[in-house]
């Protein structure tokens, strides 16, 4: 089922009643399960009577993103042909430039179909592709559970601003589905052959930086699914009790296939619900917060750009108050890259994320704090934890961590007790990581992963 809140359609064209097929460009939405997208292409098709085909680009550059990124999204292709294949969609995968790729594509279809994007480089390349496009396109937001405007109509304050309304739709919006049965699965012909994959990092991605490190998950919507399916079965009722423990590692490890459109967020908001186990604390973030992220995102154009745009006044005017107060340590981006501050705790988490593109959520709140109180100014934490944080995550340069960063300088938060550097913005110790967890024990495991590396 795909809510009409969820479709736009983007320009005056309409149908082209000499179009061969229906195109969807998939782009964020890299998965056939729970996508409203290639559901609306499918039916659309059916209404026509036409033949779909779907179209994933591989950009050869795109910012922020390496190796690590690429082959993960890249694993996801062949659940894509294999799945698509099955319903009689024609696929085609190229490496190379969307727009002249797209458009050309589009001179043959009767409409087009895109997924919705949210960061700027996304929405930009959407906007320059739908605007050369002369055929009518539509756009479905499929990301996220409530579609942004009609979940709220400003940026949100903080997470209260938005969780009635969230939950009071929750009914209505997260509700997965079936896909439709394509009807017309005539072969298209004279399609361009898609790109061979397997040798792609030697060729059109060659330039791409590789890092160094170890492979805990594989991308792809069949790993994402067994990951989930298990995940509930076996540790969500853990959840609630040590999801903030950085020693256990109880939390669902699910962003980076979430990130990449391999798994739909109702996909697992339904399946926690199925389950019938107390798992408050992960709809909590799966929902609440990644939707406060999206809001934010959405609204605020400046969200990795400009501090003072994004924070709240009080906050603003905190940092500001104490930009004079002397910092304990002052580390270099370099130094913080390698993980070699005078904490072995911070250390850890960088060396976490540097080695497995992964950091426990707890840490990356305390990894965020740290480089606030040992860097000159707010601005310049802001800069190295953007760039730290887009190059090493595998779930990077998403809103989630566009909201988790502002978090740190008080973005959706509360004033707390005044501190240095801090003022009232909310302040994090090595002593409350003894005091709460094992954390030598999350250290003594990092070092493990760093030996086997
Ligand atoms: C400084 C900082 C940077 C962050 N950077 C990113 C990032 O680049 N990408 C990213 O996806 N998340 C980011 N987060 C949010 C959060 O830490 C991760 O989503 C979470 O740790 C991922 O682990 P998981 O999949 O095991 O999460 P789980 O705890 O199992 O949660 C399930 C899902 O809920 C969502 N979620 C969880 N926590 C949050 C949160 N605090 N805000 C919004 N959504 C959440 C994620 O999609 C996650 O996969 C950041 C947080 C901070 C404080």
């Amino acid at each position: 089922m795909i809510q009409s809140e969820r479709i736009k359609i983007y320009n005056s064209f309409s149908f082209d009643e000499n179009g061969e097929y229906v195109l969807y460009w998939m782009q964020s939405a890299q998965r056939i399960k729970n996508n409203h997208a290639l559901e609306l292409s499918i039916q659309l098709a059916n209404k026509y009577n036409l033949p779909l085909l779907v179209c994933f680009i591989v950009m050869e550059k795109y910012p922020g993103a390496n190796r690590r990124h690429y082959e993960f999204m890249l694993e996801g292709i062949d659940d894509l042909k294999m799945g698509l294949n099955e319903m009689g969609i024609s696929f085609t995968v190229h490496v190379g430039d969307v727009q002249t790729l797209i458009v050309d594509l589009s001179h043959r279809a009767s409409l087009v179909v895109f997924d919705d994007s949210i960061t700027r480089q996304l929405k930009q390349l959407k906007d320059d592709v739908g605007q050369r496009i002369q055929k009518q396109v539509f756009t479905v937001e499929t990301n996220v559970i409530v579609p942004i405007e009609t979940a709220y109509p400003k940026e949100a304050y903080a997470a209260y601003a938005i969780r009635k309304a969230l939950q009071r739709q929750a009914a209505y919006f997260a509700v997965g589905f079936e896909p439709s049965k394509l009807k017309n699965k005539a072969k298209i012909e004279n399609i361009p052959v898609s790109v061979q994959l397997e040798s792609v990092f030697e060729t059109k991605l060659s330039h791409l930086e590789d890092l160094p490190g170890i492979k805990l998950i594989k991308g792809g919507e069949r790993e994402a699914l067994k990951r989930l399916y298990s995940y509930v079965e076996n540790e969500l009722e853990h959840y609630d009790s040590f999801s903030n423990h950085p020693e256990k590692d109880a939390t669902s490890h699910l962003s980076a296939y979430i990130h990449f459109g391999q798994l739909s967020p109702i996909t697992v908001y339904e399946e926690v619900m199925k389950s019938g186990k107390n798992a408050a604390g992960l709809i909590e973030q799966l929902f609440i917060r990644r939707e406060l992220a999206y809001n934010f995102v959405h609204y605020n154009p400046d969200y990795d750009l400009d501090l003072i745009k994004i924070l709240p006044d009080w906050a603003n005017k905190e940092l500001d108050r104490h930009r004079i107060d002397e910092r304990p340590y002052e580390y270099s981006l370099d130094t913080l890259e390698q993980g070699q501050t005078h904490d072995s705790y911070w250390n850890a988490a960088q060396k976490e994320t540097v080695l497995t593109g992964f950091m426990h959520g707890t840490m990356r709140m305390y990894w965020g704090k740290k480089v606030i109180e040992w860097s000159k100014t707010p601005e310049e934490a802001f800069k190295i934890l953007l760039y730290l944080n887009d190059k090493y995550q595998l779930d990077g340069r998403d809103p989630n961590g566009y909201a988790g960063i502002a978090w740190c300088f008080g973005k959706h938060d509360r004033p707390f007790s005044e501190r240095a550097i801090f003022g009232k913005v909310r302040y994090m110790n090595a002593e409350g990581l003894k005091r709460k967890y094992r954390i030598e024990n999350y250290v003594e495991k990092i070092k493990t992963l760093e030996d086997q590396s």
